[in-house]
């Protein structure tokens, strides 16, 4: 794919949000290594611009109405759902996920637009029986103010939809920046809101290749008011410093290490389908993904063998190409790193079952691997592989695997397969993760709380309970009645 059409987004740029000097950086198609585009690159002095056209813009947006901020969330829902097929086509194109897969996840960003436009209209206060008749005591919801988002590669298109369609429902003015290699669609994107009608400075897009000096201007800029962030926990960590200066609100969506559990008395072939799913969707690089899976000695033979043959059947290749179910890795440091995590395990005694190593000698293509015989003191059980390898653990305990579970400094997804009711209340009240998928191996919905604990994050993003996040409570007190 040459050239992805952006909607005139690139041209549009100054209008969306920023001035932008002669720097320029470069995106890739990581299936071919194709040039598809030239982008402005935007440091400091363009992010202040943006935050300073949302600071002017934000009075005005929350001052509307919650029924006009829905009309023009509608609005941009109904336009990405019409260009679904384009956008889809651009983020194959710049992250090389299956067509199938990128189709979709634009379907999950239009449904995260649908469900806050609805949202936006159900934002509530409270009343409060006052200790004194003289008294009347209330509660309002106000839009914190100018928020600034920063988005990972992984999925580019929905994570921009579920972080600032709850922003824009609560009435704030955001500032984006996009991941380097993937900031196409979310171009798109701005160019279809803007088209969808959101009036200037609300919405405001930074492109950059360094995204350090754009985040510390967010962080540090007194106008923005909350920093809402999606990628890895270390960066997570350091924007959460840089806030602390101010007592800036942050909402951290962060890395994960779910385990996904078999127990003896689970469906297998369910549970075969569920780990297929939960670990090579988008090639392993989800922060939900299974990255640890512990079967347990009853069914762990039937388990490995069934989900082994399964995944030999996973075709590799080109995200354009039909029956293509997984594409390449994001570049060449995530090969490097999975190629680390097999050679520790082996190195430990692990063994593999099926793929292990790069297809081709270009590109960025892995097999999808099964390891056996792990333990958890390999490197494969403890950090967060990010592609297509699935490290099989062999338990026999009940109990033990759920401490082993959550052994880690991540709460972000869990998974479990399970027929005895009383082992699944037991083990999910147990597991200390922020989202437990319960014989299923997909849960992510825009209708749902998506969030983690520890070290995975703070806040939810979706549901009811994402509006909240971008929502300041104010107590008024009114006496002398
Ligand atoms: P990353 O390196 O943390 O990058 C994420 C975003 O942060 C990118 O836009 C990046 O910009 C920017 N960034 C990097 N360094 C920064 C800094 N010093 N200050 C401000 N911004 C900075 O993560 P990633 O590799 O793209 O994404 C993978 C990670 O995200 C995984 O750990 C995954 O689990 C996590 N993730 C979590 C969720 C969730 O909902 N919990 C969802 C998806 C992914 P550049 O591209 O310009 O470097």
């Amino acid at each position: 794919m040459k050239s992805p059409d952006l909607f005139g987004a690139i041209d549009r740029l100054p209008a969306l949000g920023a001035p932008f000097g002669r720097r320029r950086f470069e995106v890739f198609n990581p299936s071919t290594g194709e040039l598809l585009a030239e982008l402005p690159d935007m440091g400091v002095e363009e992010t202040r611009a943006a935050i300073d056209k949302a600071y002017a813009a934000q009075a005005e947006w929350a001052g509307l109405t919650a029924r006009e901020r829905s009309e023009m969330l509608w609005q941009w829902h109904q336009l990405i759902v019409t260009h679904t097929d384009d956008l889809a086509a651009i983020l194959t194109a710049e992250m090389g996920k299956p067509l199938a897969e990128a189709k979709s996840e634009v379907s999950h960003a239009a449904a995260y637009l649908q469900w806050y436009a609805e949202e936006a209209n159900r934002i509530y206060g409270e009343t409060i029986s006052a200790p004194s008749t003289d008294r009347r005591m209330l509660v309002i919801k106000q839009p914190i103010g100018v928020v600034g988002t920063i988005t990972p590669w992984n999925f580019p298109a929905s994570m921009v939809a579920r972080k600032i369609s709850p922003a824009l429902a609560a009435g704030c003015a955001i500032v984006l920046k996009p991941a380097e290699q993937t900031p196409l669609v979310a171009g798109a994107m701005f160019a279809l809101a803007a088209e969808a009608g959101f009036p200037d400075g609300v919405v405001n897009l930074v492109y950059a290749s360094e995204g350090a000096a754009v985040g510390r201007e967010l962080c540090h800029n007194p106008k923005v008011r909350k920093i809402s962030f999606t990628g890895s926990t270390e960066v997570g960590r350091l924007l959460m410093r840089q806030c602390s200066d101010q007592i800036k609100k942050v909402s951290l969506e962060l890395g994960g290490n779910a385990p996904f559990i078999v127990f003896d008395d689970a469906d297998i072939d369910a549970a075969v389908d569920g780990a297929v799913q939960a670990k090579f969707r988008n090639a392993g690089q989800t922060c939900v993904s299974a990255n640890r899976l512990y079967v347990q000695s009853g069914v762990h033979d039937e388990f490995v063998d069934k989900f082994v043959e399964r995944v030999r059947q996973l075709q590799v290749g080109d995200g354009f190409d039909p029956g293509v179910a997984i594409g390449p890795l994001i570049d060449s440091h995530a090969l490097s790193k999975i190629e680390s995590h097999i050679a520790d395990a082996v190195g430990k005694g692990g063994a593999i079952r099926c793929g292990g190593g790069r297809i081709g000698r270009d590109g960025t293509f892995f097999q999808p691997t099964v390891l056996t015989d792990i333990s958890s003191a390999m490197t494969v059980a403890q950090e967060e592989t990010f592609g297509p390898l699935a490290p099989v653990i062999r338990f026999e305990d009940a109990d033990q695997v759920v401490r082993e579970a959550n052994d880690t400094i991540y709460g972000l997804a869990a998974y479990f397969y399970a027929s005895n009711l009383k082992r699944v209340w037991r083990v999910a009240e147990a597991l200390e993760y922020g989202m437990v998928g319960i014989n299923t191996g997909r849960m992510s919905s825009e209708a749902a709380p998506f969030g983690g604990v520890k070290q995975s994050g703070i806040g939810r993003e979706g549901s009811r309970h994402g509006l909240e996040d971008y929502l300041e409570m104010k107590y008024l007190c009114m006496g002398g009645i």
